[in-house]
């Protein structure tokens, strides 16, 4: 349903849970958010209101220069907490290596579901999402950019995504196909969302990303690559979201 990312040298947590807040309205079943802290991946989620998740992680005191967030609205799997996003990939010592949210549906998850399983992977929620996060964990070999445009060629249906990698800790990677994303450029940061009005306040200077592309997020650089696999300068424009 919603999604909002970030990767900046401050604590990005007030901005996920500010653009979670402007996108409540869209209506939701559950919301999380995943951050990058000392050197692992760091998880809350809540079936509850943005409001409950953002005391949560108050209580739990969890802070990161880079993160993800998600408001979920279920089509694969109930609304529950281990249904929530973002979903985690563990690499073989069961460390979280890998976490995505999605908004969409993914049509051939059963068969990446099998083939995941295979490979030895555990699952441990029914969504669709969950089969993505252990593709780009499988793709991965040190590179997450590179290992996000290989997963989507093998995705079918809709989707948009954002990833993060507790080995790349200042990076995160994002991909479009039949569900809305944007970018949000700052000064030495940067931001991805599902709809500009999640960065209200944040940034305005948006870039609309087309369906096929993928997109790599560092401090100081945007990085889209288009669905023929080419470098892409997509315009940037400032945008004044109506809320
Ligand atoms: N299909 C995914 C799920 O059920 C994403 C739903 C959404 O767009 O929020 O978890």
């Amino acid at each position: 349903c919603g999604i909002v990312g970030a990767v900046a040298q401050r604590d990005i947590v007030p901005v996920l849970i500010e653009g979670l807040k402007r996108l409540e309205y869209r209506g939701y079943d559950s919301c999380g958010v995943a951050v990058h802290l000392e050197g692992e991946l760091r998880r809350t989620r809540s079936t509850s209101r943005v409001a409950e998740l953002e005391s949560l992680i108050a209580g739990e005191k969890v802070t990161g220069f880079t993160g993800i967030a998600h408001t979920r609205w279920a089509t694969h799997g109930a609304p529950a907490t281990n249904n929530a996003h973002p979903h985690f990939s563990a690499d073989r010592n069961g460390r979280s290596r890998v976490a995505l949210v999605h908004n969409g549906i993914i049509e051939n998850y059963e068969e990446l579901r099998a083939e995941l399983q295979g490979y030895g992977y555990e699952f441990e929620s029914q969504t669709d999402t969950e089969v993505i996060a252990h593709l780009l964990n499988h793709l991965y070999d040190g590179d997450l950019f590179a290992a996000m445009q290989q997963t989507v060629k093998r995705l079918q249906g809709a989707y948009a995504i954002a990833a993060f990698c507790r080995d790349e800790p200042h990076r995160v990677v994002g991909a479009r196909h039949g569900s809305p994303l944007i970018v949000g450029l700052g000064e030495n940061e940067n931001f991805l969302a599902s709809d500009a009005l999640a960065l209200t306040g944040t940034t305005s200077n948006i870039i609309y990303l087309e369906d096929g592309d993928v997109v790599d997020l560092q401090l100081a650089r945007v990085w889209i690559i288009d669905e023929n696999g080419q470098p892409v300068e997509r315009p940037a424009r400032a945008v004044v979201a109506h809320t």
